[in-house]
């Protein structure tokens, strides 16, 4: 399976991205998460992306283009498929990522729009907390961990991003509808848009989705049990 997760920030694309990726095996591929770990580990790459991140802008076209395509690099993708989640963001991205991918033969399945209310964006956004260590996603009051501010999954510390404040989501807001609501349009004209409801719980939203996939004979119901 071949997927990308389109939507703003708080849409609950990384969320379901886990989610999803559990269930159909496929290579999660996270832009937000390898650049927030390039930071982690100050590379040089790292340092050049910080002031993007940090104040709610994007990072260059050419930067985070680099990246997906030595990712697309991993043989195992062609076995396993892949699951964008960040990317694309920008119609110049998306025009060189078709490229790409018709590159190595491996064309996108669905293009997953979630769309979400703005109030509900805002309100995931300020209460997400994330583990230093694994990138687990919770929320203070929708997802809490079991012992707070520490991981379920591995014990990790939990953070709050320093982009999830309420000025600097405003930003990213003004920056998606700015410079990638126009990809969606794209996609749609290419007939690979899956538009479904943002809002929904998160499990909800995987099952609706695994039930399309189904019913579109695109995974197998033998192996990959609800
Ligand atoms: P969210 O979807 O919650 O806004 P992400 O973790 O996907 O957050 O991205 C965090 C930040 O990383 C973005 O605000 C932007 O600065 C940068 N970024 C992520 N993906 C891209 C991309 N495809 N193009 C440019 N910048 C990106
Ligand atoms: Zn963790």
């Amino acid at each position: 399976m071949r997927l990308i997760l389109l939507g703003a920030p708080g849409a609950g694309k990384g969320t379901q991205a886990k989610l999803l990726e559990k269930q159909l095996h496929v290579k999660h591929i996270s832009m937000g998460d390898i650049l927030r770990e390039e930071m982690k580990n100050n590379t040089a790459l790292g340092q050049e992306v910080k002031k993007y991140v940090e104040s709610g802008g994007l990072v260059p076209d050419e930067v985070v283009t680099k990246i997906i395509e030595n990712r697309f690099q991993d043989p195992s993708i062609a076995q396993a498929g892949y699951l964008l989640d960040g990317f694309p963001r920008t119609a110049k991205q998306a025009e060189d990522l078709d490229v790409i991918l018709t590159r190595i033969n491996q064309p996108v399945d669905y293009v997953v729009y979630m769309e979400v209310d703005s109030e509900v964006v805002i309100q995931r956004l300020t209460g997400r907390r994330v583990c230093r260590s694994c990138a687990a996603l919770y929320h203070v009051k929708n997802m809490p961990s079991k012992q707070e501010g520490i991981c379920d999954a591995c014990q990790g510390e939990l953070y709050q991003r320093p982009d999830d404040n309420e000025e600097t989501i405003r930003k990213r807001i003004n920056v998606y509808l700015e410079s990638t609501t126009p990809i969606i349009d794209y996609y749609k004209k290419k007939g690979t848009l899956l538009t479904v409801d943002g809002n929904t719980d998160a499990e909800k939203l995987r099952d609706e989705l695994l039930t399309i996939f189904k019913e579109d004979g695109k995974i197998d119901t033998s192996k990959n049990k609800k």
